[in-house]
């Protein structure tokens, strides 16, 4: 039976492993998105945009805070939390033997890392989600993490920023990971309540229960360029629905055509909007 399961590929993995393949490692790589052959250095300078199609590959948590933080601002506040495991879980793997794996493999402790640091001198709590961490799936430890970005901005009546990629919810966690939904965003009010900003940032992918909670309510929702963002994927939507999506659905460009999205900011310009609104508030 299990090697009857393992022939299967599921056509979601597939796609996962293209763009894996197609990661910055080499010195050449040809673009996803246009094809062309680009300089895996050059790549890296630009931001990991290409410089022909202007496809913006994935971009680490480590990368993001030099692009975004003032420099020698950024304190990393480190946690202890983890998942109990409450629900046992095992497939190929036990649910906490794999994550040890992926802090092994990552040296990160789970799909969040918290942070605060200036902005164009402006101080901020921010989380920074890390999509290579199991698909930045929001488990306890996530929502932990978020509703702590969030207190401490509460605390120190400084901005809060998230920015958010991930898959959605973490399954091996069962209702605990969907309960990180109501958790954050019980918090997040109270932030609008005391009138202290909190800005978004929708990478590519956000998806699922992130999508479906703290992501989508910022005061300022900002995406990058063609990020897919969205709740169930377009299949389950269009076999449920029985009709065909219009082109572009799920992606940035059509959600702020559609006002879930405020603005669509390409990644060498995120610093100075962010820093614009973070002023606009304040
Ligand atoms: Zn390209």
């Amino acid at each position: 039976m299990t090697t009857w399961f393992e022939k299967i590929e599921n056509p979601k993995l597939k796609n996962t492993k293209k763009e894996k393949n197609s990661g910055l490692t080499g010195i050449w790589k040809k673009c996803v998105s246009c094809k062309e052959i680009l300089s895996t250095e050059k790549l890296m300078r630009n931001l990991h945009v290409c410089p022909f199609c202007n496809h913006h590959y994935r971009f680490g948590w480590k990368d993001r805070i030099d692009l975004l933080f003032d420099k020698e601002s950024v304190e990393i506040l480190e946690t202890k939390s983890q998942s109990t495991d409450p629900l046992e879980f095992s497939d190929k793997l036990p649910y906490k033997e794999k994550i040890q794996n992926y802090q092994q493999r990552t040296g990160e402790h789970d799909s969040v890392v918290r942070l605060t640091g200036e902005i164009v001198g402006q101080k901020v709590s921010c989380a920074i989600m890390n999509f290579s961490f199991m698909g930045g799936s929001m488990g306890v430890v996530c929502g932990e993490l978020i509703t702590q970005t969030f207190e401490l901005a509460l605390k120190e009546k400084i901005p809060a920023i998230v920015i958010s990629s991930s898959g959605g919810a973490r399954m091996q966690e069962g209702i605990l990971s969907l309960m990180q939904m109501a958790k954050t965003l019980s918090v997040r009010k109270k932030l609008r309540d005391q009138k202290i900003p909190y800005i978004s940032v929708l990478a590519d992918p956000t998806t699922g229960g992130c999508a479906a909670s703290f992501a989508m309510m910022g005061d300022v929702n900002l995406a990058e360029p063609n990020s897919l963002i969205g709740f169930a994927g377009p299949r389950v939507i269009e076999q449920s629905m029985r009709q065909k999506l219009p082109e572009g659905f799920q992606r940035a460009e059509f959600l702020q055509s559609q006002g879930f999205v405020d603005q669509v900011v390409p990644r060498n310009e995120l610093k100075t909007k962010i820093s614009f609104f973070l002023k606009m508030f304040i």
